[in-house]
């Protein structure tokens, strides 16, 4: 175990539980909120699977025993004053006991927008619909996807010099669109993109 987590307060909360925020890896939708105590989160790391202190069963539980929808863990980040985790998992189904992907159905960000239309993308581009304008796209192969990405960029410029805000924002749109497109026909996800961002981010 890590140092930060040895270091958890844990007598902050009259029931000694920790709450742990769980958020997708791939996408950061927020997924579920769980309580844990030090064995909960013992097994988590030893086993990989996200385990939580039930509170309603009054004993350890790990998600997806019932349901088979596990979380796979990847990160476990503790807060600035160690009495609240951030557990980053891969999801192997829809996370709510309602069958919804996350517990908070209402769309939890703009980024995550992104993420669902990425994927949106990718089942259009493997699907059957001969209608699909995405498949019709990636069926002309990579030049023409990234010279629609040049086009798109120009009527952005074009539209960067008027001033309707409203022709604008949609140029911007279609060219982030078919930017999504371009990367994926490339096997690159939008994530790869962010990580070189970050990498290349310097904290003040
Ligand atoms: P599961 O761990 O997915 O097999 O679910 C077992 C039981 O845990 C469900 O019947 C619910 O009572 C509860 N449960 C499952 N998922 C959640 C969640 N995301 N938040 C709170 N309780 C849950
Ligand atoms: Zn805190
Ligand atoms: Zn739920
Ligand atoms: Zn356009």
């Amino acid at each position: 175990m890590n140092t930060a987590l040895e270091n958890l307060d844990f007598s902050k909360y009259a029931d000694g539980l920790i709450p742990a925020v769980v958020q997708d890896y791939q996408t950061q939708k927020v997924l579920m909120l769980g309580f844990m105590n030090a064995e909960a989160l013992q097994l988590t790391e030893q086993t990989g699977l996200v385990t939580f202190w039930s509170r309603s069963k009054d004993r350890l539980w790990t998600k997806g025993e019932e349901s088979g929808t596990h979380l796979k863990l990847r990160q476990i980040l503790v807060d600035c004053d160690r009495d609240s985790l951030l557990i980053k998992a891969d999801p192997t189904g829809p996370v709510c006991h309602t069958g919804a992907d996350t517990c908070w159905t209402e769309k939890n960000s703009r980024a995550d927008f992104l993420y669902y239309l990425e994927h949106i993308i990718e089942l259009r581009r493997n699907g059957t619909d001969e209608n699909s304008y995405v498949r019709k796209l990636c069926s002309k192969g990579i030049n023409k996807i990234a010279q629609k990405v040049g086009e798109e960029a120009v009527e952005l410029v074009i539209e960067a010099k008027d001033v309707n805000r409203a022709l604008f924002l949609g140029e911007a749109a279609d060219l982030l669109f078919h930017y999504l497109i371009l990367i994926q026909a490339k096997d690159c996800t939008l994530a790869d993109v962010v990580d070189v961002l970050q990498k290349r981010h310097q904290p003040e």
